[in-house]
């Protein structure tokens, strides 16, 4: 459709598109426009700006109207977000109401999604860690889905870049399993935390507790600085945004820095709708755009586009991007577009008591939230009945009790002389799953959203493998809480759906071979090389970290290649 709006084909023409504003699509533009390239960052919701944006983030409880609970009617309206964790009257803002973004759930399927400016890096828990060599071996060793054509040396120059923009906040543990990084100084842990860790260390060869390593800035750097950041408070109030930046998000770091390159075109109220491709040159030479509000469909050019929109809306929009030559989806020759789709089994916790150490107690805030238990599981050899393995996360706390039963004098005198609760601690699991065929996302051939975008169906499931793994969290966790002398341990199923974790991945994955993959190890489209996918989309496999961090250093490492591609730079 001819464009109204905007002036001129030139006009709408830039060197680069990222579709996406969230981590991985923040550092795409950055790292495009500090290379020179005049860069369109697209953006499917409302801009949000650091700190003039962030409305709840100096309030205090009771400024709150439900005290920062949601209301039985949004939970009724709202089922969906309502089960993350982090959805709160403070934060619910940057979270995607239900009825306005359906999709289609096959089988239970939390889609848990921000769209705005920044997206999802507004809202994230900041759990930040390498992938080790073990985990880009993992799928050829342990022969499932394809090899990755990448391995750790390809990525690690790439964290480091990454890492020291952002601020990550961490030890150098030494561990082969989850490799250091450029640290900031790590949080350290609670008495009770580091009781754990010594056990472990004494009674368990191999198994390691670690200070959770996290993207705040513990100790600024002059490149902090310089993004108008500055030292994290530990008000632990992140998910409201942060007028500090004493956390990573799009919007406190790499968008205003893409911005004061003058290189950047922010456009929000953007739906990508799909990547337009050229037979001749077979190439793709922009994006088809709806603007959300004028409903007009606009087409944008440029020399390479970048495709960030979070993993489900990655598959998407390649899916949805049909021509002659790919009638089921861009590069989607062998059909494979949409499939092996992932995530991280979240499904388990485990807690329990603590007598001792009770001179002393945790008044603070620790920003990284406690310890974190990389996996220890068929590292080396394989263990189990089951492939690959889990990490958790563990944590000690006291409570403080205070009597408010009564009225006047004795009120006060029970709130003034207050006791603590004994330790408690808890886990929770962050388990690998194993890619598979059957799940898997596709576009109804009918149903279309308001902006005329196909509704997507989601079918993604848990396997038996996935339970054995969680039997295993269980048992392991267990014999490690009671060498430490913790009682009262209660195991529970969380009950989560596929999806509650935030981490799904896959569906356009990385391989060496265009036959079963559609990626190569450059990100880029194998059969449409200047379209590259830096998301969740790419993964291969899922390993047990927390996955935005390798995200945005291969969104580095791709856009380093495509301005090399480009000859600019
Ligand atoms: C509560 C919570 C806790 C989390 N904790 C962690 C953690 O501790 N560690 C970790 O590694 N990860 C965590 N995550 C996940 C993390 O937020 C995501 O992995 C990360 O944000 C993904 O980056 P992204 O760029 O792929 O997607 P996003 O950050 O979601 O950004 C995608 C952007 O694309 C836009 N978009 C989508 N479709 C279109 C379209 N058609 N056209 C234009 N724009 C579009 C969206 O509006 C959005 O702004 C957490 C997430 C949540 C919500
Ligand atoms: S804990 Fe740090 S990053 Fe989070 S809101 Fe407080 S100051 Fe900001």
């Amino acid at each position: 459709m001819a464009n109204i709006a905007v002036d001129s084909i030139k006009e709408r023409t830039f060197d680069a598109i990222v579709i996406g504003s969230g981590a991985s699509g923040g550092w795409a533009a950055k790292e495009l426009t500090e290379k020179g390239l005049k860069t369109l960052l697209l953006e499917r919701g409302r801009d949000v700006v650091h700190v003039k944006d962030y409305p709840t983030t100096n309030l205090y409880p009771y400024e709150f109207e439900h005290r920062g609970e949601m209301t039985h009617a949004d939970k009724l309206a709202n089922p969906i977000a309502n089960r993350c964790y982090a959805y709160k009257e403070d934060s619910q803002h940057f979270f995607v109401k239900d009825d306005e973004h359906p999709y289609v759930q096959e089988k239970d399927f939390d889609w848990i999604r921000g769209y705005q400016v920044g997206g999802k890096s507004l809202l994230w828990a900041r759990q930040t860690q390498r992938w080790s060599e073990y985990d880009f071996e993992g799928p050829a060793r342990d022969g499932f889905v394809v090899d990755w054509p990448i391995r750790y040396a390809d990525i690690a120059p790439w964290y480091s870049h990454v890492e020291r923009f952002v601020g990550i906040a961490g030890n150098r543990d030494g561990l082969a399993t989850l490799p250091d990084g450029e640290f900031l100084p790590g949080y350290p842990l609670n008495a009770v935390e580091d009781h754990f860790r010594n056990t472990v260390n004494q009674h368990f060869k191999g198994r390691h507790i670690i200070s959770a390593r996290c993207a705040h800035l513990s100790q600024p750097q002059p490149i902090h600085i310089e993004q108008g950041r500055v030292q994290c408070q530990n008000r632990k109030l992140c998910q409201r945004g942060c007028p500090f930046g004493g956390y990573f998000s799009s919007n406190a770091s790499t968008i205003p820095w893409a911005q004061k390159t003058g290189n950047l075109s922010l456009r929000p109220h953007s739906v990508a709708h799909s990547v337009l491709y050229d037979e001749d040159s077979g190439r793709a030479t922009g994006v088809k755009v709806i603007d959300t509000n004028s409903l007009e469909e606009i087409d944008f050019y440029a020399k390479v586009v970048f495709v960030n929109a979070s993993t489900l809306n990655t598959n998407l929009i390649l899916l949805n991007s049909i021509s002659n030559r790919f009638p089921e989806g861009l590069g989607n020759d062998n059909g494979l577009m949409g499939k092996f789709v992932a995530f991280h089994n979240y499904t388990a916790r485990i807690s329990a008591e603590y007598d001792g150490l009770l001179q002393y107690r945790t008044d603070g805030r620790n920003p990284a939230g406690g310890g974190y238990i990389p996996n220890f599981r068929n590292v080396m050899k394989q263990e189990t009945d089951f492939l690959r393995g889990w990490a958790a996360a563990f944590g000690a706390s006291r409570y403080e009790n205070r009597d408010s039963s009564s009225v006047g004098d004795e009120l006060k005198q029970g709130l003034l002389n207050s006791t603590w609760s004994n330790w408690r601690v808890h886990s929770h699991m962050m388990a690998e799953t194993i890619p598979k065929e059957q799940n898997r996302v596709w576009l109804d051939a009918d149903k279309k959203d308001k902006w005329g975008v196909p509704l997507l169906h989601v079918s993604v499931d848990y396997a038996d493998d996935d339970w054995q793994r969680r039997q295993d969290y269980y048992d392991r966790m267990t014999e490690m809480y009671e060498a430490a002398g913790f009682t009262n341990i209660k195991t529970q199923d969380d009950g989560r759906r596929p999806g509650n974790d935030i981490h799904e991945m896959g569906g356009v994955r990385m391989g060496h071979d265009p036959k079963t993959s559609l990626l190569n190890k450059w990100n880029q489209l194998h059969l449409c090389k200047n379209v590259y996918v830096t998301d969740g989309a790419c993964m291969t496999s899922t390993a047990t970290q927390n996955p935005t961090l390798t995200y945005m250093a291969l969104a580095a490492r791709a856009v380093d290649h495509a301005v090399k591609e480009l000859k600019i730079a």
